[in-house]
């Protein structure tokens, strides 16, 4: 039960009305017994005010999600190096001046992959878009030192940007335009990429579109992740497994990044058992929210 002494959390973005952060969380809090209570904030246009406030108003930790993730940079009074390397913040943890910025996205793309049974270790990697999503993709590749990293976006200056940033510390980065690789899939070198898929291309309700449609892609790609996980089978994932490739959709990270940041706050560790627990109630709220 809610009293005076519930330790407050919630989540920073706009819009906000369909996070699953808040079920996330609060069904962590209830499995593991803690007294804390988590909300959703739509933060219209002034996050600094928003910081402020829930700064006076004593909330313990909060997730940032789209569009404050970089703003948030400059409003913290400490960043953990991973959320500095990536110049992103989605987690705020309290302390006596203000709060510290970590970057849980990262960690929780790696878990997922690693818990599905999937592996970027020392593979050739190709990232479709580059945006927030693209870039925790793409730290992840150097992390798990990739043997090379195709970042494929529409928008080609978005994917020089990105391959710009971490020239000096991945020597084997190519970017190219989503109309170069439609043209001629032989700018692909290998067969068989690890493929992030980061685009918002397949999200409902336009579930039939694919970043790409021509199966001698999919041929060239070994197995991956689309980030998307409403719906949860996206036509990106129907190709990649008509061509008995193994891709997972992004429900996973949500999740994981989500414990990540639960752990960090509480100082716990949720158990196998929970997480998958948690996953059952999500996997429940997304079917409701999709009929
Ligand atoms: P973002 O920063 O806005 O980037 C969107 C990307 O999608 C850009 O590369 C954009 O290309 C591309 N794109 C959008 N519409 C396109 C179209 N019609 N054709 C080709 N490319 C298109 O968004 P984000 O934060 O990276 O999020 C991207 C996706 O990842 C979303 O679906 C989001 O739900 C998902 N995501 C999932 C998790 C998770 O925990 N599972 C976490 C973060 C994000 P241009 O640059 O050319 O516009």
């Amino acid at each position: 039960m809610i009293n005076a002494a519930t330790k407050i959390y919630g989540v920073l973005g706009n819009p906000i009305e369909h996070s699953l952060s808040p079920l996330l969380h609060n069904t962590l809090a209830g499995a593991m017994n803690i007294d804390m209570a988590y909300m959703a904030f739509n933060v219209r246009d002034n996050i600094d005010d928003a910081l402020k406030g829930a700064f006076a108003l004593g909330i313990n930790g909060m997730n940032v999600t789209i569009p404050y993730k970089k703003d948030v940079l400059r409003l913290v009074s400490g960043i953990d190096e991973k959320a500095k390397k990536i110049g992103a913040v989605n987690t705020l943890m309290r302390s006596q001046n203000g709060y510290n910025g970590y970057n849980t996205d990262i960690k929780g793309l790696e878990l997922a992959i690693k818990n599905n049974g999937l592996s970027v270790n020392e593979k050739n990697v190709i990232i479709l878009g580059a945006g927030g999503a693209a870039k925790a993709a793409l730290y992840l590749a150097v992390d798990e030192r990739a043997k090379s990293i195709t970042i494929i976006n529409r928008d080609l200056k978005k994917a020089e940007g990105l391959k710009k940033e971490i020239d000096k510390i991945h020597t084997k980065v190519k970017a190219i335009s989503l109309d170069s690789l439609k043209s001629d899939l032989e700018v692909l070198e290998f067969n068989d990429y690890f493929v992030f898929q980061t685009t918002n291309v397949g999200m409902h309700p336009f579930v039939n579109d694919c970043i790409i449609v021509d199966e001698k892609f999919y041929k060239k790609c070994s197995e991956g992740i689309d980030l998307i996980y409403t719906p949860q089978n996206t036509a990106f994932i129907k190709n990649m497994r008509a061509e008995g490739k193994k891709c997972i959709n992004g429900l996973d990270m949500l999740i994981m990044q989500g414990v990540a940041a639960f752990e960090l706050w509480n100082d716990v560790r949720v158990s196998e058992e929970i997480i998958a627990y948690v996953k059952d109630i999500l996997l429940k709220r997304l079917s409701e929210d999709i009929k």
